[in-house]
């Protein structure tokens, strides 16, 4: 075991309630070991814990997230030599937001930690886990480079009329307002791998990537280059999710404050952990969803409908901000595994050039396909998402760029 663990890179994604972590080899994207703790600071938390022999399964209160991470340390040393001396070549972060100062894979020292730390007024549910799976894993493993891969990094070039709001230009300059747009690992990852799938270079194509997960985001991609993304300031706008709103009128905001009497912070979570699928049906997760449409209820259908109508409202923005395109991709738990959203989010578009194929879309697979239809100009494409082999290839290629 001690043998396989050497070479890899450890990623660390360490979320609000939770941490997910991987120790993957860069080249061969083999996964040694990966697993999650999850309900941090409740009392039934959970840690799952997945290697080549097996699979553990710890049940319990995980006081916090430094707990959490000290036992996924301790089991990972379970699996052969102490931690230091397994050969783990370096640990990459998946940080969220990197606001406007980080855009590119960042080594971890002080300062960034700090920083990070800094720009958690921008992202405060999730920044302040960051620092501490950085501070942790620094103190067990600080012998090794540590890198940090920014959600909002690969949008951060995204022309200024894409990223601005139109609010007062000091007070948006003062605090920061403006669109950064998330999961960008994961669309840099995907529309390369679907440029690869089609054997052209990305620099030739036009792209949109629908990541519909439990968070969902769309990005405009021409070129190689991001000119749109569906998420902003926060990853609450846009596309339809899991528990959040997407887009909105933000006098509702207003409404709710003085009409409904919610303060800031309940609206907060209104929007983000009530709202989205769970809002509209009850259900956050989108098989639940589907069998409530199934069994028959309103509410659940009217949700698949929302969700389908915001998705074709963003694909026909991108469509004309792109001024064609060459291939539309789907990835995420939905993207990659319900194909009733794909075929309704593309139906009647042969206009457009776009023909999805009823039995390459109901086809389940879990590797990369084409869904399009053989006469369709625009190619449709299922390409399962790897942020944590992305950012362990990111988190690899700036170590071993450094000096020895
Ligand atoms: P992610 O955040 O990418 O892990 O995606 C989570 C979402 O994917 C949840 O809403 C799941 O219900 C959904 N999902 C995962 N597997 C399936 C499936 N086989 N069919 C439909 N939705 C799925």
């Amino acid at each position: 075991m001690t043998a396989a663990i050497a070479g890899t890179v450890l990623v660390l994604n360490s979320g609000s309630s939770s941490i997910k972590f991987q120790l993957v080899h860069p080249e061969t994207a083999e996964s040694v070991a990966h697993g999650l703790i999850e309900r941090i600071g409740e009392p039934e938390g959970r840690i799952v814990f997945h290697h080549t022999t097996g699979f553990e399964e710890h049940l319990g209160a995980i006081t916090d997230h430094r707990s959490g991470l000290r036992m996924v340390l301790d089991m990972i040393e379970g699996l052969g030599r102490p931690l230091r001396e397994a050969g783990i070549v370096a640990v990459g972060h998946r940080l969220v937001h990197g606001g406007e100062v980080f855009h590119e894979p960042t080594l971890i020292d002080d300062a960034v930690v700090q920083a990070v730390a800094d720009l958690s007024v921008l992202a405060p549910l999730h920044n302040p886990a960051n620092v501490i799976g950085m501070e942790v894993a620094r103190e067990e493993l600080p012998d090794i480079p540590h890198v940090g891969v920014f959600d909002t990094a690969f949008f951060h070039d995204m022309p200024a009329a894409a990223t601005t709001y139109a609010i007062d230009r000091d007070i948006a300059r003062e605090h920061g307002i403006r669109r950064y747009g998330f999961h960008g690992t994961s669309h840099d990852y995907v529309s390369q791998r679907a440029a690869a799938f089609l054997g052209r270079d990305r620099a030739d194509l036009n792209i949109i990537v629908f990541h519909l997960g439990n968070g969902a985001s769309a990005s405009a991609i021409a070129g190689g280059r991001p000119i749109d993304t569906s998420m902003g300031l926060t990853p609450l706008e846009g596309l339809v999710m899991g528990t959040r709103c997407g887009d909105i009128d933000p006098g509702v905001v207003m409404h709710l404050n003085r009409s409904a009497g919610l303060r800031v912070d309940a609206i907060d979570d209104l929007l983000n952990r009530r709202s989205g699928l769970k809002g509209m049906s009850g259900v956050n997760d989108f098989r639940a969803l589907l069998r409530l449409v199934a069994d028959g209820s309103e509410d659940a259908k009217l949700a698949y409908d929302v969700y389908v109508h915001r998705l074709r409202r963003y694909l026909g923005a991108y469509l004309v901000e792109l001024g064609g395109v060459d291939a539309v991709v789907f990835t995420g738990g939905v993207g990659e595994n319900n194909a009733d959203v794909r075929r309704d989010a593309l139906a009647g578009l042969g206009r457009l050039g776009i023909v999805v194929d009823p039995e390459a879309n109901a086809t389940r697979a879990d590797t990369e396909r084409r869904i399009s239809a053989p006469g369709s100009e625009v190619e449709v494409l299922v390409i399962p998402t790897d942020e944590e082999l992305a950012i362990a290839r990111a988190a690899d290629a700036l170590a071993k760029s450094l000096p020895r």
